[in-house]
């Protein structure tokens, strides 16, 4: 059967192992997961008391609209109710987005290394992709602007890029929008944003009304530690969410997933909480790292790319053995590196010990 060619040339997505797998493997009784950026801390406590009862309608559709979560997150993020679209993991939403806007003859920039899905996406739709490398971890915002031509349709911006952690300065970011043509959407991924240092942090969704082509990608995915509910949450002007909107299915995310979004968007105290542990035993590591002699990217993230005197996939068969999971760089386009989820304290001093171990 014929497909679109290009399919010949991709790969579904490889995941990792999973932890019973490994468990199983190695004999070992503990696994700690640090390969995906999840939250080591779970999720909001109000969740637990909730849950049960929402598994009270199943057998009915959910709310196509999610009424109830847009309302909510409306509010708590000053926008309008219709500037906000709702996808299956911010994932689904990175497909919508390339479905709606690419096409065979157009081209989308990104950064190199960054987010995979972009690139993933972009090439099922048979757009061209460009790729700017990224200088130190950063975005390299000069050289994006400068690859945009007459055929660009996207540009890619990871802030703090996956993997690298880098932040786009606010000055960057604006002067950036200032620069790139209104005719070229831009879309902001921030799904690592609850993690931003205060000081560092800047809301970009305010930019929505002044920079109709600019679409922010946030989700629930990470801080709020609900990876397994898959909801993510895109916010742009009415006009370009009405466009998204015909593109994505009718009841993309499930009634529980809307639900459990809802409480956890009220418990903030939660995502405080979740950011400054964070902070900490990510300086707790890094200090480790520094002792050691071992470099990383600037993280504003929940992980660190650090690099390493071995292959990614050395340490990673190694930690394996020992019950830890981390990603090897080779597998997202950074060769002699891991990128290490900050876990709780309790894995990261056995890993710290691990780590001394192998070095
Ligand atoms: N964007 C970035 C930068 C990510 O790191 C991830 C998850 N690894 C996603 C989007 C997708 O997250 P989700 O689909 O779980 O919302």
């Amino acid at each position: 059967m014929n497909g679109k060619h290009i399919l010949n040339e991709m790969a579904p997505y490889k995941q990792g192992k999973q932890m019973e797998e490994v468990k199983a493997e190695f004999g070992l009784t503990k696994i700690v997961k640090l390969a995906s950026n999840e939250n080591p801390f779970g999720f909001s406590d109000k969740l637990n008391k909730e849950l049960p009862h929402m598994l009270g309608q199943l057998e009915l559709y959910p709310d196509g609209h999610a009424t109830e979560l847009r309302k909510k997150l409306a509010a708590t993020l000053a926008v309008y109710e219709d500037q906000l679209v709702f996808g299956s993991g911010s994932d689904e939403l990175i497909q919508i987005i390339c479905r709606t806007f690419l096409y065979p003859g157009v081209n989308t920039v990104m950064a190199t290394p960054t987010f995979p899905q972009y690139k993933h996406h972009s090439l099922v739709e048979g757009a061209d992709v460009k790729e700017v490398p990224t200088v130190n971890g950063y975005h390299d915002l000069a050289k994006m602007l400068e690859a945009i031509n007459e055929q660009t349709r996207i540009v890619w911006l990871c802030s703090p890029n996956n993997p690298t952690g880098s932040l786009i300065p606010k000055n960057d970011f604006y002067m950036f929008m200032d620069r790139c043509p209104r005719d070229v959407l831009v879309i902001l991924d921030e799904a690592y944003y609850e993690y931003v240092d205060p000081e560092l942090k800047y809301n970009a969704i305010d930019g929505i009304n002044e920079y109709p082509n600019l679409f922010v990608l946030r989700t629930f995915s990470k801080a709020y530690g609900l990876a397994g509910l898959r909801v993510g949450y895109g916010i742009g002007n009415e006009s370009l969410t009405a466009k998204l909107n015909i593109v994505r299915g009718p009841f993309n995310t499930s009634s529980l997933a809307q639900k459990a979004a809802t409480l956890a968007v009220r418990d903030q105290e939660f995502i405080r909480e979740t950011a400054e542990k964070n902070r900490i035993i990510k300086k707790e590591f890094q200090q480790f790292l520094d002792e050691q002699g071992l470099s990383y990217d600037d993280s504003q993230t929940n992980f660190l790319l650090v690099k390493l005197p071995v292959s990614g996939n050395e340490l990673f068969d190694y930690l394996l053995t020992r019950g830890f999971i981390v990603r090897p760089g080779e597998a997202i386009g950074c060769p002699n590196a891991a990128r290490i989820t900050i876990g709780n304290q309790q894995d990261m001093k056995e890993l710290q010990a691990i780590l001394k171990e192998f070095l």
